[in-house]
């Protein structure tokens, strides 16, 4: 196997969002606007929160695209305006299909909520392509469970397999266009290798521990970006505690982007129908 060089590294941005959520967006932001087919990752804390201080992302409206939540830690509920609803704990995936629109309430969980806790996670939005902007929304809530987890033969590298193939290991989420999303664990002095097709935009993130990624080193909550210049990509545990790290990759859609807060389309005008649409209620109303 050949390698990909990694082309850049850069930390995630600390910020806010909905009703407060504290994130650290890895992009879009100056660093990196979209990867495509990737227009956003965002960290989701981890924030020790007590009773009382849970905070999540009040109604809002999403169209073109899709929405991949991940939870380590914590429990979310989501409400939407076509009537579906559901939790989302430790080790649960969403991978939700917004299409032609809807409107969405992602909040904590009730526990959380009254008791505390801790909540970690991860939101990534992948594009579709033009012809699937307007498909039906769906969700694939996945319990953990149902998420295959493999090993290397040492024991020394597990893979929890959210979509893709690797070690043996194959995904049961159905994506509309090939993405790879592995959220990998290496043991001190491990390494790992994936086979990536060469036609595919890469990149990984580092979620704690130090990690040296061909021949760049990265630490936790940086991102790291890889060329197209090989057919896999080489990770190895660098530091003396374990890494932990999402891998990710995807086939480039190509087409154009215009974008505007929730809405994801590939021109102005289908930008400016987005938000009639919202507006006069054709996209549900989440009372
Ligand atoms: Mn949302």
């Amino acid at each position: 196997m050949t390698y990909r060089a990694v082309t850049k590294v850069f930390s995630a941005a600390s910020s806010q969002d909905g009703d407060g959520v504290d994130l650290r967006r890895a992009f879009p932001g100056t660093d990196l606007m979209e990867l495509d087919p990737f227009l956003l990752l965002d960290h989701l804390g981890p924030t020790a929160l007590g009773p009382g201080e849970a905070r999540g992302f009040p109604p809002h409206p999403h169209r073109g695209f899709e929405t991949v939540t991940y939870l380590l830690d914590g429990e979310m509920q989501h409400r939407d305006s076509w009537g579906n609803h559901g939790t989302i704990r430790p080790g649960d995936v969403q991978w939700m299909t917004a299409g032609s629109g809807l409107v969405h309430s992602e909040l904590p969980g009730e526990t959380l909520i009254r008791d505390g806790g801790t909540l970690h996670g991860f939101q990534l939005w992948v594009n579709l392509p033009k012809k699937d902007k307007m498909t039906s929304p769906r969700y694939q809530d996945t319990p953990s469970a149902r998420i295959p987890v493999v090993h290397n033969p040492e024991a020394t590298v597990t893979a929890k397999v959210i979509s893709g193939e690797t070690m043996g290991g194959k995904g049961v989420i159905d994506t509309r266009i090939p993405i790879l999303f592995l959220h990998l664990t290496l043991e001190p002095g491990s390494r790992f290798e994936q086979a990536i097709p060469k036609t595919s935009n890469a990149f990984a993130y580092v979620i704690e521990g130090m990690g040296q990624f061909d021949k760049t080193e990265a630490r936790e909550h940086q991102m790291v970006l890889f060329d197209r210049g090989g057919d896999g990509v080489q990770i190895a545990n660098s530091g003396a505690c374990r890494l932990s790290l999402l891998l990710l990759a995807g086939e480039p859609i190509g087409q154009p982007v215009a974008r505007y807060g929730p809405f994801v389309m590939n021109s102005k005008e289908e930008l400016v129908q987005a938000v009639d649409d919202y507006e006069e209620g054709r996209m549900g109303v989440l009372a």
